[in-house]
């Protein structure tokens, strides 16, 4: 075991897409660093919490060896490196801790454009190119499909008009890269989004009670995101007819507003407050309606 620590380190991309996202998600949970000249390593300042920035391939071996605590990194990544592992015999050394809602992609096999697809049978002695070759081999073997796995590290779409390919296992989000390569998804291997990753079991340091918290806060920001606060007075027989306007609003309070019929009303709603709903809630007797921004949100 890893000598006991009382600052937690995290691992994020250092540029990409999941660079900006993961530091603006730690730093809506109160986190904020001093940069170090090289920016590779970031020191934390409200809380000892610091910052290690990397290729997003590295960070489930620094979680794996210990140099980092926590990680954010895409499933597909962490899966792909997990897989692998399994695979060759090792235990798992990393897992997801939560879905963080952004990078959203899917690990999808893609064919040309020409074949008319009849289902994964037909990869049958095939050869696929991918950079998740763990993934791919273990839904291959899944299917009980014999076919070649060509391992690539970039520019996976391009292979089959290379004729190093048949098809492709890779990323997508959009598929205008594969429709620009005439290719077409045909099946879907993983769904895939940013991930928080962390050791195994728990920490047994100091760490835990770090973790701890910025679990809880990382769980009040996740879910206040796209979140208003909505509020309202209404008559209170007119209540009843208001409440069905509110399906994504946790539990809304009630409040009696002192020697006056009409009620005050709140809500925390999670989905799109939209003009027209404002409007169904006037017409169904709300008045002065007020949306809020919400800053944050504990649990
Ligand atoms: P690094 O230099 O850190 O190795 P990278 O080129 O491997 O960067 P990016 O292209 O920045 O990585 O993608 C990082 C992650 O973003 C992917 O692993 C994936 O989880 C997610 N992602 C979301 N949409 C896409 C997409 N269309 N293509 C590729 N990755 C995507
Ligand atoms: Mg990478």
């Amino acid at each position: 075991t890893p000598a006991a620590r009382d600052r937690l380190r995290i691992a994020i991309q250092k540029s990409g897409r999941l660079a900006d996202p993961a530091r603006a998600l730690l730093s809506s949970c109160g986190l904020s660093w001093r940069e170090s000249r090289d920016r590779l390593f970031c020191y934390g300042e409200s809380l000892p919490v610091d910052l290690l920035l990397v290729r997003d391939d590295d960070i489930p071996g620094l979680i794996a060896d210990g140099v980092c605590d926590l990680g954010v990194v895409g499933r597909n990544v962490l899966q792909e490196q997990d897989t692998d592992r399994r695979a060759g015999g090792r235990a798992s050394a990393f897992r997801e801790w939560r879905a963080l809602g952004f990078g959203g992609c899917r690990l999808a096999l893609a064919v040309p454009e020409a074949w008319a697809w009849e289902g994964p049978a037909q990869l049958q002695g095939t050869r696929i190119a991918t950079s998740y070759p763990a993934l791919l081999a273990q839904w291959l073997a899944g299917e009980g499909i014999d076919a070649q796995v060509v391992q690539l590290s970039g520019s996976v779409e391009i292979a089959p008009k290379l004729g190093q390919a048949d098809a492709v296992c890779d990323l997508v989000s959009s598929g205008a890269t594969l429709a620009a390569n005439q290719l077409k998804p045909v099946m879907t291997l993983l769904e895939s989004e940013a991930v928080l990753a962390g050791p195994v079991t728990a920490f047994d340091d100091a760490r835990r009670e770090l973790a701890d918290m910025l679990l809880r806060r990382l769980d009040g920001a996740l879910r206040i995101r796209n979140s208003k606060l909505l509020m309202f007075q209404a008559s209170r027989e007119a209540v009843p007819g208001l409440l069905p306007l509110l399906p994504d609003a946790e539990a809304p309070t009630v409040m009696q507003v002192d020697g006056c019929d009409s009620l005050a009303l709140q809500a925390l709603c999670h989905g799109a407050v939209t003009w027209q709903r404002l409007e169904d809630l006037k017409r169904a007797g709300a008045r002065g309606l007020l949306v809020l921004p919400v800053e944050g949100m504990l649990a």
